[in-house]
């Protein structure tokens, strides 16, 4: 089972805690913490991360990587009672009430110490979520809703549903159009189109080299829809858009024979997050090779990664796909 985080990514200003200096934070891309939090060693690589700023939430991401390190900090404290659990008051006087014992100082105690430091990577997956969720909505998908942590656990499954019965949520608002000259191409607006499709956004690089390479690498020449295939039959298909296109990672994306990569992009192929089963739409049920399709699991190991992504993917095209029981059989196109 996937583990999910929400985590709390808030300016020094915001900061309700005056324990601590602050983090060095880049929501989309790292998060940071140290020891001193607790859950700190919990977190790993896989889990997926969700940073928000107690209002809202600020985007989801899959951790890629942590590095760890150390480094001196200064711990702040109540003089009173020790606890590190006071506020900093930003018009009040004395600057500083103690959450625990109520004491009131304008200079805290401090120390320091040395601590584990852990930096989070998560850029390669990451999904901007601003005004999907509400912090409201966010504690009550966490283990502890009552909880104060700055890292919570929470379950994967949990904020995926959240996500998907969110209005906002659809493939358009990654990254910028890069596929036809529409006047909305860039804004992150939705564009409606004829039928109830929406136009996809997954940004596709036919035949880029390296990233191509490592998928074809990690998975041999394997269509992760339909099975074995040629290599010259095979796309690269990305799942997000990418900031810096000099790096791709592999769990940001699929190979996909070309015809079911361009089915894919239209969102005549989806795949549906609650069941992890491939739907296709009531016009390919017509044709055998993309019927048996229908009802059938991916042939490769979804990472978190593809599942986030994917489903964005289906909640962008869901709307556009007729369902039919997996399993029935239809009738060819003669
Ligand atoms: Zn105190």
């Amino acid at each position: 089972m996937t583990t999910a985080w929400l985590v709390l990514a808030v300016s020094d200003d915001d900061r309700q805690h005056g324990g601590n200096d602050g983090y060095d934070d880049d929501p989309s891309q790292h998060y940071s913490w140290d020891d001193t939090v607790p859950n700190h060693g919990r977190i790993a690589v896989g889990d997926v991360i969700a940073l928000w700023d107690k209002k809202q939430l600020l985007g989801v991401g899959v951790i890629s990587e942590i590095e760890t390190g150390s480094q001196t900090k200064t711990l702040y404290f109540c003089p009173e009672c020790k606890r590190a659990d006071f506020k900093r008051r930003k018009r009040l006087t004395p600057a500083c009430r103690c959450n625990q014992c109520g004491a009131l100082f304008d200079v805290p105690g401090s120390k320091t110490r040395q601590v584990v430091t852990y930096r989070s990577r998560h850029g390669e997956a990451w999904m901007d979520g601003r005004g999907l969720l509400t912090g409201r909505q966010l504690r009550a998908l966490c283990d502890s809703p009552d909880s104060q942590l700055s890292m919570r656990p929470a379950r994967w499954e949990k904020l995926r549903d959240a996500l998907l019965a969110t209005e906002g949520l659809s493939i358009e608002d990654l990254g910028p159009d890069d596929d036809d000259g529409d006047d909305a191409a860039g804004t992150g607006r939705r564009r409606p189109i004829a039928g109830g499709h929406r136009m996809a956004n997954v940004r596709t690089r036919v035949g880029q080299g390296p990233f191509r390479k490592q998928l074809l690498k990690d998975h041999g020449q394997m269509c992760a829809f339909t099975g074995p295939a040629p290599a010259g039959a095979l796309q690269a298909a990305h799942l997000y858009s990418y900031a810096d296109e000099e790096e791709h990672h592999d769990w940001g994306g699929l190979l996909l024979r070309n015809d079911v990569h361009s089915l894919f992009d239209r969102g005549q192929i989806v795949v549906n997050p609650d069941t992890g089963r491939i739907e296709v739409d009531d016009e390919l049920l017509g044709y055998p090779l993309y019927a048996e399709l229908h009802g059938r699991a991916p042939l490769v190991g979804l990472r978190p990664e593809h599942q986030v992504w994917l489903a964005a993917h289906w909640r962008t095209h869901r709307t556009a796909v007729v369902s039919v029981p997996a399993g029935r059989v239809p009738q060819p196109v003669s």
